[in-house]
């Protein structure tokens, strides 16, 4: 939405602010177990009411942002989800039936990504993500190399930088007796996310133990903390990525969709670039090192 073009010669690249979305409709629901009307009606309101609430405000931004989509709510809203295509903005794999990988066998893993890229190829004429996000931000130890086996970009679900993409691993091991052995890095690129930039934790009261969120906060004292982190990346990681993540259940309901409108306009008048996380994970890639001889430090 802003240029970056429009900043002065030598004036550090300014920060990327991306607004992710994880439409997880009603697979979130089912995925926990709770499948009896009031929680699927939780999930239906994602579709119902908060995406097309959250498509106008963006549109009326001019703001391209990133769903995340599980295949079980592409086959069950398609055409919302061919909506949020057609308006610019991108969608990223999270899982079917939002399975989190951590505990699956590679066969099952290999079935589940396959699975939402069908519904993706299915229902969105051909639709390939260039990215990945885990439902419940986990990996297993297989999760990195299937990604890039099956052509990912990027993954968005680990948290060792909080506004500076790296390059993810693969082999890492920790074995008992010694200090922990990193693996060589990979040619994919993760978009770090934080426990303390998502909606869900904050606002969504849930009981289903042993999930239990209390989520009981004033959405205006959390909003002040997700524009203070903002603030503080954009002064002390140039050129770094702030990745919000949002759910279109817990952020569109009621006033709370107002802190979206007030992170686009904080990020303008920050002068930065609000990006999907495919662009600001490719605009990273391009001034990175390869994976080989990376400047990360460890
Ligand atoms: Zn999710």
């Amino acid at each position: 939405m802003s240029d970056a073009a429009a900043a002065p010669p030598g004036a550090a690249r300014p920060l990327d602010v991306c607004l992710s979305f994880d439409f997880d409709a009603i697979s979130l629901w089912g995925a926990i177990g709770q499948t009896s009307p009031t929680p699927v009606s939780r999930g239906e309101f994602g579709a119902r009411v908060a995406v097309p609430r959250l498509l106008a405000l963006l549109a009326e931004a001019e703001v391209q942002a990133t769903f995340f989509v599980p295949g079980h709510t592409i086959d069950t809203y398609p055409e919302l989800c061919r909506r949020i295509l057609a308006e610019g903005h991108e969608i990223g794999h999270h899982g079917y039936l939002h399975e989190g990988p951590v505990a699956l066998s590679e066969g099952e893993e290999r079935a589940v990504l396959e699975r939402g890229l069908e519904s993706m190829e299915r229902q969105l004429d051909g639709y390939r993500p260039a990215g990945y996000r885990s439902p419940a931000w986990d990996l297993s130890a297989n999760t990195t190399r299937l990604l890039v086996e099956y052509g990912f970009e990027y993954e968005s679900s680990m948290m060792a930088q909080d506004f500076e993409p790296y390059w993810c691993r693969t082999g890492d091991r920790m074995p008992p007796d010694r200090g922990f052995e990193f693996g060589p890095e990979i040619a994919l690129v993760e978009l770090p996310v934080s426990w303390s930039l998502d909606d869900f934790v904050e606002l969504e009261y849930v009981y289903a133990p042993p999930l239990v969120l209390p989520a009981a906060k004033n959405p205006r004292e959390v909003e002040a903390r997700w524009l203070a982190d903002m603030d503080f990346a954009a002064e002390a990681v140039p050129g770094g990525v702030f990745t919000m993540t949002f759910h279109p259940q817990v952020i569109g309901r009621g006033a709370r969709i107002r802190i979206v409108a007030a992170m686009i306009a904080h990020a303008v008048a920050l002068g930065a670039n609000l990006v999907t996380t495919a662009a600001a994970a490719r605009a990273w890639a391009e001034r990175a090192p390869g994976p080989i001889g990376s400047r990360l430090q460890r």
